[in-house]
């Protein structure tokens, strides 16, 4: 890529996208999957409900009950973003519902399916602290020693155990702490979520998370905004006036500021939530993912924000100019 283009597609925080062409030299993008597991905290067996803002669906496609194997979701995407973005790269994402909550033969047949040609070169695993144990973070690990890039995708939300209960997380935040340590154990990398615009939580404890999260030993970080769904118990409250969502313009302040307080190294896989149309009941602007998109942009470069300046880190221009032009999974790591 030209010197021009790459100033050009600088963007002042860690995206993923610089990120995989960094590793793999070219456009990598994630295929999503649902693979037909379930969630311990909707089943009974931690908690029942799941969590106050997932409905049925558990953030899933629904394809897996529709009939579609996963064989047949990772060709069919592969097809439609090879069209649309001319990728000849791609890697699994297994996003629906927890992803590691079945049997070690189960999750090593559902992953190896998703391998379907040297198209796909890494896998991403979307599940919860509580789903994750030795034989399992073992089992990813052995993906990356075959050369895939593996992300073990966790979800928090919050790192307030306060905030955790009264949303039926059914896990603390001490348990994703060993999660997380049994995962870097055996140098996964790993991703994990947060919610802004919680219920019971001020833009200060917001930014808490970040600032707890922010020297922990992860690799990518992906912002949602709260947004209420249909046949979740969030509408419940959200139809008895109970739950105010964040504004659009509270949700970008809050993202550009959590971004200055990260470090450069985490990589930013999502800035913001994309809710099914015909699912969501508030805010209106969940739909507008461009403009929030756009507006974080110009938020950054009009307060001058970058991701890691309030820890005294450069700006993204100089980084761009020191780091190398290619890192490999491992290097990036370790
Ligand atoms: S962990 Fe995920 S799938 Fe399970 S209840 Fe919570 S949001 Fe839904």
């Amino acid at each position: 890529m030209s010197s021009a283009r790459r100033l050009l597609e600088l963007k002042r925080y860690h995206s993923l996208n610089a990120f995989l062409r960094r590793v793999f030299g070219e456009r990598v993008q994630k295929v999503t999957i649902d693979a037909g597991f379930t969630c311990p905290n909707r089943d009974g067996a931690r908690e029942k409900g799941g969590c106050i803002y997932c409905n049925a669906f558990g953030s899933g496609t629904g394809a897996f009950k529709e009939g579609l194997t996963i064989r047949e979701q990772m060709l069919a995407g592969m097809e439609r973003l090879a069209r649309r973005y001319r990728a000849r790269k791609f890697i699994a994402y297994f996003q629906a519902f927890s992803n590691t909550y079945a049997p070690l033969e189960v999750l090593k047949k559902r992953y190896e399916e998703a391998l379907v040609d040297e198209r796909v070169v890494g896998l991403a695993i979307g599940t919860r602290p509580d789903c994750i144990n030795e034989e399992i973070v073992k089992l990813l690990a052995s993906y990356q020693e075959r050369g895939f890039m593996v992300w073990l995708e966790m979800g928090l939300q919050s790192a307030h155990n306060k905030t955790l209960f009264l949303i039926n997380r059914g896990h603390t935040y001490e348990e994703f702490l060993q999660a997380l340590k049994l995962a870097k154990k055996y140098d996964l990398l790993v991703c994990t979520h947060v919610i802004f615009g919680l219920p019971g939580e001020t833009p200060a404890e917001m930014l808490q998370t970040i600032e707890k999260i922010a020297d922990l030993p992860l690799d990518g970080l992906k912002f949602h905004e709260l947004y209420v769904v249909r046949g979740s118990r969030m509408e419940e409250l959200y139809r008895k006036g109970a739950y105010k969502p964040l504004t659009q313009a509270e949700y970008v302040d809050l993202v550009c500021e959590a971004l200055a307080l990260l470090p450069w190294r985490v990589v930013i896989q999502r800035l913001t939530g994309d809710p099914r149309p015909e699912e969501l009941v508030a805010p209106a602007w969940a739909r507008e993912k461009s403009k929030t998109l756009r507006l974080i942009e110009e938020t950054l470069v009009n307060r001058d924000l970058w991701q890691g300046k309030y820890r005294g880190e450069p700006d993204p221009l100089l980084k761009e100019a020191t780091a190398p032009s290619r890192l490999s999974p491992g290097a990036y790591s370790a």
